[in-house]
């Protein structure tokens, strides 16, 4: 089985373990998305490892219902608290408590903002993961390669280019659109690609909850509002896998058919149904973020600072959270195109062959 165990044995509920140096509560976002599963997992096995117990909650994205698990964690005694939060503004008063019971508290891939009480921030170069997203839609387009340097000779366009966003209350989605908006807006603005809905501002093309079906009725009206002329859209920029599924729904169902004319879309976790539409063509790739990696970034992170010892950080500018700039550790990405996906994803053990083409 892959190590990413899709669904696997996350159990949630109180934790286990047998460990007796503490308890370390886990809160994870959703189990809709099967990386946060992935993310439990591997967060709760590491730590079970090391001899702690671990209460590992999801919050099915229902903001109040994570405040309360979080609450519980601290009732219980947690030595130190795991966040992925779902809106990471909401998080302020419970994590006051937590800071008046000395409970040290790692932000996990999404920054939790407004507040002093978050100790460390550990996530990907989320600014780099916009890049690639951007350089896989125009790899797909043939104007460069996966690291973004120029092919001689590629087609002028123009392409017409529709873009969507994550969901506002995630620190996270605004790094991923202004990178691929860095690399995006001069080749706007040199006419190489069109966005013919005109919407090219995160308020616009955002996606509440990342939700796909959300992004399934925007994609449905742009076709219908831009595209019934018999133009069709060349490119998408989905920031998340599930956004990408909505997106394909949408297509579809206006009549697109993968092959000639199908439009380039990206995406971003390498979940599995994404995978293979990367294999069968409906996708053209997405960001592989190793959840194993972040897992043990925080667990390090935790484990020192429960040994009085300061956690490693590779960056302490840019993650600002309104209070201050928090400590972070950034894991590299990489783009998957179907090309690569036995090297990066099956070489890795993240899934395996026949779970990609089963
Ligand atoms: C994560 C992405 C994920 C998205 C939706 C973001 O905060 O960084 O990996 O695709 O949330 O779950």
């Amino acid at each position: 089985m892959a190590a990413c165990a899709s669904g696997g044995n996350a159990t949630g509920g109180d934790g286990g373990g047998d460990g007796d140096k503490g308890l370390i509560g886990v809160a994870m976002p959703t189990k809709s998305s099967e990386r946060w599963i992935a993310d439990g997992n591997a967060v709760k096995s590491q730590l079970e490892e090391q001899g702690f117990t671990v209460d590992l909650q999801y919050a099915e994205d229902d903001i109040p219902m994570q405040v309360s698990q979080i609450e519980n964690m601290i009732t219980k005694g947690a030595e130190a608290l795991i966040v992925a939060s779902i809106d990471g503004t909401t998080l302020t008063s419970v994590l006051q408590d937590a800071a008046d019971a000395d409970i040290p508290v790692i932000a996990y891939d999404r920054l939790i903002r407004d507040t002093e009480n978050v100790n460390y921030y550990a996530s990907f170069d989320n600014f780099k993961v916009g890049q690639q997203q951007a350089w896989s839609v125009l790899n797909g387009l043939g104007l460069v390669e996966l690291d973004g340097t120029a092919i001689e000779g590629a087609p002028a366009g123009p392409f017409n280019l529709e873009l969507f966003a994550g969901s506002l209350d995630d620190n996270n989605a605004f790094f991923f659109f202004n990178g691929a908006m860095d690399i995006f807006q001069p080749l706007i603005d040199d006419g190489v690609l069109v966005v013919k809905s005109n919407q090219t501002d995160i308020e616009q093309v955002a996606t509440l909850r990342w939700a796909g079906e959300e992004a399934q009725a925007r994609m449905e009206d742009l076709l219908t509002a831009q595209y019934s002329d018999g133009t069709v859209v060349n490119a998408i920029l989905s920031p998340y896998d599930g956004i990408s599924r909505g997106i394909i729904s949408a297509l579809e169902g206006s009549g697109y058919t993968v092959g000639e004319g199908w439009p380039i879309i990206s995406g971003q976790d390498a979940e599995i149904d994404s995978v293979k539409a990367i294999n069968s063509g409906e996708q053209y790739g997405t960001i592989f973020k190793d959840t194993r990696e972040l897992a043990a970034v925080a667990v390090d992170m935790a484990v020192a600072l429960l040994n009085g010892e300061e956690p490693e950080t590779n960056n302490t500018e840019d993650y600002d959270n309104g209070v201050k700039v928090v400590p972070s550790f950034l894991l590299d990405s990489a783009i998957v195109v179907k090309d690569n996906i036995p090297a990066l994803l099956i070489d890795s053990g993240y899934w395996t062959e026949a779970e990609i083409n089963g």
